[in-house]
């Protein structure tokens, strides 16, 4: 190696304390300038990086992402909470109606026709964009899941 000069790689090394060829490398060094010079520059731009001032958000990144985490959560939960009231607002509805006529045959004697029927059709349509939405959202899940 005294004849040689030591890689860069090796002159790396030699300054951060990583060789276990430092006694050749530091004699080289003492002897030839060029590999002096080299080794000087690396020093300094090894000082140079560990000066850098540590990179850091000028915001909290914690409280960010764990906002986001919350909401998600808030919003998975609400769905059920909104299924949960329908359904008992639903059944509050059927069983005042079914009190106010006194039993399920009454009501269908009681309602006229014209009433029957549009129950049904709002009945069918708000079935039929339930199934539309779920197949939609369906569909949207398993094109997320699909990678290939
Ligand atoms: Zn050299």
């Amino acid at each position: 190696m005294n004849k040689l000069h030591p890689s860069d790689e090796e002159i790396q090394g030699y300054i951060l304390n990583q060789t276990d060829q430092e006694g050749l490398i530091e004699e080289h060094l003492t002897a030839c300038r060029h590999c002096r010079s080299k080794a000087e520059h690396y020093r300094q731009i090894f000082a140079g990086i560990e000066n850098q001032p540590v990179a850091m958000f000028d915001f909290d990144v914690s409280a960010r992402v764990l906002s986001k985490i919350t909401t998600a959560r808030a919003k998975r939960s609400s769905p059920v909470f909104i299924v949960l009231l329908a359904t008992l607002s639903g059944a509050v509805v059927i069983s005042m109606t079914l009190y106010k006529f006194g039993g399920f045959t009454n009501i269908i004697n009681e309602i006229s026709a014209m009433t029957l029927y549009l129950i049904l059709i709002v009945t069918v349509a708000l079935l039929v964009f339930q199934s539309m939405d779920l197949s939609r959202r369906y569909q949207s899940k398993m094109d997320e899941l699909n990678y290939y």
